[in-house]
């Protein structure tokens, strides 16, 4: 259960952080959670009902945030998850958001695109309700794209009657999207990653679970940086190459295959021989709990990118950091998205549109001043990267809690 694990990690951090009674109840429950009936006209004729989801965690900071997963193991427990770990990411990262989060239970892959368009928006009609501009505004997540977004804008401004690309983000350019979204995922996590080998002295050698946008965007960046990517994995197997992985070929692959274990030459690994390899990086791009106490002896990486959401469970967590195995936690190394995200909301209601260069810049700027600033609290109260994000993020959720509801 991952809300589970959410919730360890919030009763690791209170130790360390001093909240009003306000904010400690505030955050037990979801303020709002949806879930409902998509009925789709397949192409075939009949009729198939899916099920879809909208949590909206906390918005003490301001409007809900968070993306749309489309995953055959969605679940109301796991958008609670992420619509808590939104919340404390939103406040990491210190844009006027609180958090939330969506889902649909269903394969997209085995949906033909037209399918796809009346399931995007049919999500958007049984969502509305909840979602809007200053309210709840959307996003991709888990195989979600910027097509998807932009069906979902377009249903929801054909509900409210007027034109309304402020209520999603991830938006395509043409519709006012925002320029460098696409990779900012990867990019706040390759700042992150830069600045945190400043401090921990780590070799070049990385190894990246999940080949997704997240993941095969961060392995870019990283080996134009110099590193050396010799493990790479997606959900259909890994590959091992000890030169190292030439980038353009294996995104061809990748295009060509739909895997990256087919890469000429390279061996054959699992995704478990993936995070056991020996290198100085491991990026946990993929899905939740792919670290946790029944494998987090063997990993060997002194430092690890969480991406991904949710990838270490809280067990493994303190083996690492007992073991000084150094984490950039989901809620800070993977808050380059949802920052870019807020610009293009910015954006979107200004109605005035800004450079890649631009973008780029303001969230190198944020990433580099809140890693710090989780940085300078893992130090000051030793605890681990994690605890000292939580602990930097509850401290503005309970400013504005007590702001607004304290006597
Ligand atoms: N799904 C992304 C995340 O987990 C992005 C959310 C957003 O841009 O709102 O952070």
């Amino acid at each position: 259960m991952v809300f589970e694990n959410a919730e360890k990690q919030l009763e690791k951090a209170k130790k360390h952080i001093k909240l009003a009674s306000e904010t400690e109840e505030t955050l037990k429950l979801p303020k709002e959670a949806l879930s409902f009936a998509i009925p789709v006209r397949m192409d075939n004729g009949t009729l198939k009902l899916f099920q879809g989801f909208r949590v909206r965690y906390n918005d003490a900071r301001g409007p809900t945030k968070g993306g749309i997963r489309y995953h055959p193991n969605v679940s109301l427990d796991e958008v609670k998850a992420l619509a808590f770990w939104m919340t404390i990411k939103c406040a990491v990262i210190d844009i006027p958001y609180g958090g939330g989060k969506g889902g649909v239970i269903v394969d997209p892959h085995k949906l033909s695109k037209a399918e796809l368009e009346r399931l995007s928006r049919g999500w958007m009609r049984g969502a509305a309700r909840i979602v809007g501009p200053y309210r709840d505004i959307p996003a991709p997540d888990v195989y979600t794209t910027p097509q998807i977004m932009a069906w979902m804008m377009d249903e929801y401004s054909l509900i409210v009657g007027e034109h309304c690309p402020a209520v999603i983000t991830g938006k395509p350019i043409s519709l006012g999207g925002s320029l460098g979204r696409g990779y900012a995922t990867a990019l706040g996590g390759f700042f992150a990653t830069k600045e945190a080998v400043k401090k921990i002295k780590v070799g070049k050698k990385i190894a990246v679970q999940g080949f997704g946008n997240a993941g095969a965007h961060m392995a870019r960046l990283l080996i134009e940086d110099g590193f050396t990517l010799v493990g790479v994995s997606d959900s259909k197997g890994g590959a091992y190459l000890d030169s190292g992985f030439d980038y353009k070929k294996l995104d061809e692959i990748k295009q060509k295959e739909g895997r990256v274990d087919v890469y000429p030459g390279a061996k054959k690994i699992t995704n478990e021989e993936l995070l056991e390899l020996d290198v100085d990086i491991l990026i946990l791009a993929a899905l939740e709990n792919a670290v946790t106490k029944d494998n987090v002896s063997k990993v060997k990486a002194k430092m690890l990118v969480e991406l991904a959401n949710g990838p270490i469970t809280p067990d493994a967590d303190d083996v690492l950091h007992k073991n000084k195995q150094f984490i950039i936690p989901d809620v800070l190394a993977n808050s380059g998205g949802v920052c870019v995200s807020y610009f293009e909301w910015v954006q979107n209601l200004y109605g005035h549109y800004w450079t890649e260069d631009d973008v780029n810049q303001k969230l190198e700027a944020k990433m580099v001043k809140e890693f710090n600033a989780t940085f300078d609290i893992y130090k000051s109260k030793n605890v681990d990267m994690r605890t000292a994000a939580y602990v930097l993020a509850l401290g503005r959720i309970d400013e504005a809690t007590k702001d607004k509801m304290k006597l």
